[in-house]
């Protein structure tokens, strides 16, 4: 170490000399060699990611060999039973299957899909979107391809340059990514991205018209968790507020879907076919639009119809001896307070109490075991979301599967019952995937690479019961199911004392 006021220590004669390196050269040889291994790590992440793209593309090419693909299918008889089971269909998507079944290249592709989501911790529509970008890049921007190999720009530049090039015609890709690539290697993403954006606005031949019609179609209503009890509809409110109003919308835009599939013979025009045709998110999209401009949507529809949320709410809690929070479908615990409001007043949502202690569910109003409708909404509180592994979509939206397939004689019984949405149903019944039940509504996957998955449900259940016999004359007011609301003192003591079941028929 030295210093300004020390003098220089003189030179001895060897060549090989240098002089000790002074404070301030050292910090700045530290900075440096400290922020270069951060950018090589850069350069060996945006490889590997490179690598991962080459490896998506084999497997993609690889499922597209016919004599894969077709193996990857399931046996034709498995197809029969799935577009012939209308027990477990709805009649308009059991009209749906038989009219777009999965040819063996659709099976091979949601195969790929699923399995490398389950192994890799990944939602399946994030392993979509990499398989096709990676298609992409290595077909339209083979120049961004090898920057980004080659580790001079980061994943995130390449699909953010990516993002803007697929949404020009073909003949613009080359001269887009020619104008775009070197800004993307010295550019940090955000202001990369704007940059980006703005040039192809300029170089789109399209006129304004014909993209914005294009935009309008991706048209759709959004709703997300927020932290602490709340949710986005794109409206920021309470989770339950913004829940239910986004399943009203929702039920609306099934409902209308329903009366609008199939599209009647000669529609009046193009508008009133496109109207026919519209997907389920434009519907939403259109109802949510119509609600907020009109207050009813230009069908009729306003009044009349509510969404049906479940909330599960600890007994305690709503009697309000307790804190604990209740848990509202699809979106996790809300607050005891909230609970208690939408228990005691509001419709649309379905209320269901849990045990105390073990946190089973204790009644869903009148169930008995032979009514279907009991049954569904006994299983719709189990599941809550599709049981295929990592999938979320909700139970209200999925079909009810036998495990055990129904036309090879499996029972219509809870336990051999889950909720599947309809594309995982499908991928059941046409792919090599399997699944078995366990007790206690646990579902045991094999994937077509032999690697087993368990999903389990979201809430514990005790099985369906079926309503005590009636002894004696009938003078009891309170309905059987709300019995475990009886504090223990008002029982009549029996005697000898029997032994406390795991699970008290409270
Ligand atoms: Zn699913």
């Amino acid at each position: 170490m030295s210093s300004p006021d020390q003098a220089p220590t003189p030179a001895p004669d060897d060549d090989d000399y240098s002089p000790e390196p002074t404070l301030d050269e050292q910090v700045q040889t530290d900075l440096i060699r400290h922020t270069e291994l951060i950018a090589a790590d850069d350069r060996l992440i945006a490889q590997a990611q490179a690598r991962r793209i080459e490896h998506l593309l084999d497997l993609q090419d690889w499922s597209e060999q016919p004599q894969v693909a077709s193996r990857l299918h399931g046996n034709p008889e498995n197809i029969r039973r799935a577009d012939t089971n209308a027990a477990t269909m709805t009649e308009d998507r059991a009209r749906a299957a038989a009219h777009n079944r999965w040819d063996d290249h659709e099976v091979a592709r949601r195969t790929i899909v699923s399995e490398t989501a389950c192994l890799t911790r990944v939602a399946e529509r994030t392993i979509d979107r990499q398989l096709d970008e990676a298609r992409y890049l290595w077909s339209y921007a083979p120049a961004t391809f090898d920057a980004f190999s080659n580790g001079e720009i980061s994943y995130r530049h390449a699909t953010t340059l990516l993002d803007q090039l697929r949404t020009l015609p073909d003949e613009e890709h080359a001269a887009f990514e020619e104008a775009v690539l070197s800004e993307a290697k010295r550019m940090p993403v955000g202001r990369f991205r704007d940059k980006a954006r703005r040039l192809r606005e300029k170089q789109h031949p399209s006129s304004i018209v014909i993209r914005n019609k294009s935009a309008l179609a991706e048209r759709h209503t959004l709703w997300e968790a927020a932290p602490d009890g709340m949710g986005w509809l794109h409206w920021y409110g309470t989770a339950h507020d913004t829940k239910a109003a986004c399943d009203r919308i929702n039920s609306m835009a099934v409902s209308l879907k329903r009366t609008d599939d199939p599209a009647p013979a000669g529609a009046d025009s193009d508008a009133d076919e496109e109207q026919q045709k519209r997907t389920l998110d434009q519907l939403r999209a259109d109802i949510t639009r119509a609600l907020l401009l009109d207050g009813i949507t230009p069908d009729g529809m306003g009044a009349g119809i509510r969404g049906t949320v479940m909330i599960t709410v600890p007994v305690l809690t709503l009697l309000g001896l307790d804190e604990e929070p209740a848990t509202l479908e699809g979106y996790g615990p809300i607050s005891p307070e909230a609970a208690r409001e939408i228990a005691g007043n509001c419709p649309g949502f379905t209320r269901l109490l849990t045990h105390p202690e073990t946190g089973v569910v204790l009644s869903l109003g009148k169930t008995q075991h032979k009514n279907t409708k009991a049954m569904k909404k006994w299983l719709r509180v189990r599941d809550e979301t599709c049981r295929f592994p990592g999938c979320s979509r909700p139970a209200v939206t999925s079909d009810v599967d036998h495990t055990d397939d129904w036309a090879g004689g499996g029972r219509t019984d809870c336990d051999n019952l889950a909720h599947l949405c309809e594309p995982h149903h499908r991928l059941k019944h046409l792919s090599q995937w399997r699944v078995t039940q366990e007790p206690g509504g646990i579902l045991l996957w094999t994937s077509p690479g032999k690697r087993s998955y368990r999903t389990d449900p979201a809430n514990p259940m005790g099985p369906p019961r079926p309503r005590p016999p009636v002894v004696g004359p009938k003078t009891r007011k309170r309905p059987a199911d709300e019995s475990y609301l009886m504090a223990p003192r008002h029982r009549p003591a029996r005697k000898p004392t029997p032994p406390v079941p795991d699970n008290p028929p409270f």
